[in-house]
């Protein structure tokens, strides 16, 4: 039962928005930032961001070769050029927004290791970078001088090193925290422990209704716009959208002595990838072992894919080190039949900001931005 006052005073904003991922918390910035007297108000399901936002690598990410290759077979080259302008644009707002070390930002190079088969890729590394010339300041990639040994990796498993030009490094933890501190600073309002199991448009606005904690009842909020940015999660809300959902498996070892590599890699089309990171390195991917399996909201680990990355630990990225692993963890990204992510209105009241394909670190804050710019006054 809710008293006269909290009906009065603490139930209706001008804008709603579902998630405090990143897209959640950039739309919301960008919105204040437009609009300043907007009463905003981030409803958020788990007591922690429950998503991606605060389970990823922390890389800073704008495609690595065989990906962009890859991607070439199914876009057209304006298209992929697209994609990776909107990952420079989105770190770029990303970065003037935290600032670099409150996030601990670092370019300490990012690297693709190629096996023999992917070797071909390298034949069109000057075209790829030519095809990304009018969007960049110099070569994205550029073909590592050091052999695979002086980093700690098998020759003859890694037989070229290529280097991306533009990519750098985050603590995933700290950046999410300065982004909530950053809306909390905004007079932005968050309520975590918030699921939002149904929502209706009517004349007026849109009234979106929470599960109270401990009392049978709902609770329900209203405003005259709602912001949907709940990524992997948002078939459950809106089942007729092309959002499947995506887990990615990670681990992360103990300190490592005499770590011989710093930096972020990837390999496999950008399905691997580890870095350094405290000493330690952070290990995940192998969606593509079992692609069935891992299209789920569930945050279970998989077991063959976890047996996948430490077998390619112990052979491949950490041959000569012991090593044990410390924690292991997933995260639930948001894909469909494009790359592209979806950000839209829905309806007059509803907008959507969701389907990030893995990449939300790199685009997060740009679709914020986009949503906050599409949104009627
Ligand atoms: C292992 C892993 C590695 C990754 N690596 C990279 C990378 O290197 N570079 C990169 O750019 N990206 C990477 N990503 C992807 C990136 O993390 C995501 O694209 C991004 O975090 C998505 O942000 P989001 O805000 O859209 O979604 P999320 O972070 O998933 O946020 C959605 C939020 O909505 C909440 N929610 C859902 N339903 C409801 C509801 N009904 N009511 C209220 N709240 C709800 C959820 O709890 C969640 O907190 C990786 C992801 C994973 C999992």
């Amino acid at each position: 039962m809710l008293s006269y006052w909290e009906k009065q005073s603490l139930l209706h904003y001008d804008c709603i928005l579902l998630g405090s991922g990143i897209v959640g918390l950039s739309a919301a910035v960008s919105i204040k930032e437009r609009y300043p007297d907007k009463r905003l108000l981030v409803l958020e399901r788990g007591l922690l961001p429950t998503g991606a936002s605060t389970r990823n690598a922390g890389f800073a990410c704008i495609g690595s070769l065989t990906e962009i290759l890859d991607d070439l077979e199914s876009m057209s080259a304006d298209d992929v050029r697209a994609l990776v302008e909107m990952r420079c644009k989105g770190l770029r707002r990303l970065r003037a927004r935290i600032g670099d070390a409150r996030m601990q930002y670092r370019e300490n190079g990012s690297y693709e290791l190629l096996d023999a088969e992917e070797s071909l890729a390298l034949q069109h590394l000057h075209t790829t970078n030519e095809l990304l010339a009018p969007i960049l300041p110099g070569p994205a990639f550029t073909i590592e001088t050091r052999m695979p040994s002086a980093f700690g990796f098998p020759e003859e498993k890694v037989k070229a090193i290529i280097r991306n030009n533009f990519e750098g490094e985050l603590h995933t933890g700290m950046m999410m925290r300065s982004l909530i501190d950053l809306a909390l600073e905004k007079g932005i309002e968050i309520k975590t422990g918030c699921e939002v199991k149904a929502f209706e448009e009517n004349g007026g606005g849109v009234r979106v209704r929470v599960q109270h904690p401990y009392q049978q009842e709902s609770v329900t909020f209203s405003a005259p716009q709602l912001v949907i940015c709940t990524n992997a999660f948002t078939r459950q809300l809106l089942p007729e959208l092309d959002v499947t959902p995506g887990r990615g498996q990670v681990l992360i070892t103990s300190p490592v002595r005499e770590l011989p590599f710093r930096g972020i890699y990837h390999f496999n089309k950008g399905y691997y990838y580890f870095r350094e990171i405290d000493g330690r390195v952070l290990f995940g991917g192998g969606r593509n072992l079992d692609f069935s399996g891992e299209a789920t909201t569930s945050f279970a680990l998989n077991e063959r894919i976890q047996h996948d990355l430490e077998e390619k630990l112990r052979t491949l990225i950490l041959p000569h080190h012991s090593f044990t692993i410390e924690d292991r963890w997933t995260g639930i990204m948001g894909f469909g039949k494009t790359k592209r992510p979806i950000v839209q209105a829905f309806s007059d009241r509803i907008y959507i900001a969701v389907r990030m394909g893995g990449m939300g670190v790199a685009i997060g804050s740009e679709v914020g931005s986009m949503l906050a710019e599409i949104l009627r006054d």
